[in-house]
């Protein structure tokens, strides 16, 4: 798929107040730093549609961002910041099942996992719960070009065997590197498929 148009069009902290259109959308949700705003901005070639920022747990809003005029693109809070209090995680989680729940144009997530470490427990519990809720999703493994493809190969490994623990099958999954520019055009491809489908 080629991006012809990316423009940002609302943020709150309210799942009522997203859009009322009926165009299919799909959120990436990951830790902080796991480079979501790098990824997404790779997806739409676009240099700072979403704020890269060097201070984790900011962005605590829903980002809708409309794609091609006939998809958007949303960019969910990062989750698993130690420096916020426990009041504004409450809040977090809050809005962020509710979007889960309720939000229908909703199409699949995509979950962000930084391709350098083990399969780590609150990525694992988050995936749980999407599946639990009959949410779809995929996994994004993020900075693929930090490690070599053997090593990446075996990392992959490790996180199918876990995942196999729990889940019939490994789900779907893309391997990306924003500074290297991989994988961008196998999830474009990928939305495209479930657009037209
Ligand atoms: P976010 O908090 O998840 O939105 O993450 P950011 O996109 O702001 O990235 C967090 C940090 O990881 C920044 O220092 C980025 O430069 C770095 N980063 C993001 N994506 C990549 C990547 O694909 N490769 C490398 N090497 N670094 C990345």
């Amino acid at each position: 798929m080629l991006i012809k148009s990316a423009e940002f069009v609302v943020s709150n902290s309210d799942v009522a107040k997203c859009p009322k259109s009926s165009l299919p959308e799909y959120a990436f949700i990951g830790r902080s730093n796991v480079g979501k705003s790098s990824l997404i901005n790779m997806l739409t070639g676009r240099r700072s549609l979403a704020k890269t920022s060097g201070k984790p747990g900011k962005t605590q809003l829903i980002n809708h961002f409309l794609i091609n005029k006939n998809w958007h693109l949303v960019d969910l809070p990062g989750y698993g910041y130690a420096r916020v209090s426990k009041s504004s995680k409450k809040t977090f989680q809050k809005f962020i099942t509710q979007y889960f729940s309720y939000r229908e144009q909703l199409v699949s997530a995509f979950v962000l996992v930084d391709i350098r470490h083990k399969p780590q427990p609150i990525d694992l519990e988050f995936m749980n719960w999407l599946g639990e809720n009959s949410i779809p999703f995929s996994i994004i493994f993020t900075k693929a070009d930090k490690l070599k493809p053997k090593v990446i190969e075996r990392h992959v490994d490790d996180y199918k065997k876990v995942m196999l623990e729990f889940w019939e099958e490994m789900p779907n999954y893309f391997v990306t590197s924003s500074s290297k520019s991989i994988g961008k055009d196998d999830v474009l491809a990928y939305i495209e498929t479930l657009n037209d489908s």
